[in-house]
């Protein structure tokens, strides 16, 4: 797998990432499985891993302005 903006190689990594749901809700998932540039700072999330996490957001239906997961959980 290779970058889609600068061409360099993709690693897999774990990374902490926040997604916004509703217009004031921010959901953290901790260690989340990436593919993370080694020279830029983009990233890729892939199909089956992105998935769990629309599973993960839609499970949050809470009115706490701020949720941390764990992916793994
Ligand atoms: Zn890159």
């Amino acid at each position: 797998m290779k970058c889609r903006v600068c061409g360099s190689k993709m690693n897999k990594a774990k990374t902490d990432l926040p997604f916004k749901i509703r217009s004031k809700s921010i959901v953290i998932i901790k260690e989340l499985p990436v593919l993370q540039c080694s020279r830029c700072s983009e990233y890729l999330i892939d199909d089956q891993n992105m998935a769990k996490v629309e599973q993960i957001l839609s499970s949050v239906d809470r009115v706490a302005e701020l949720e941390i997961v764990h992916f793994a959980a």
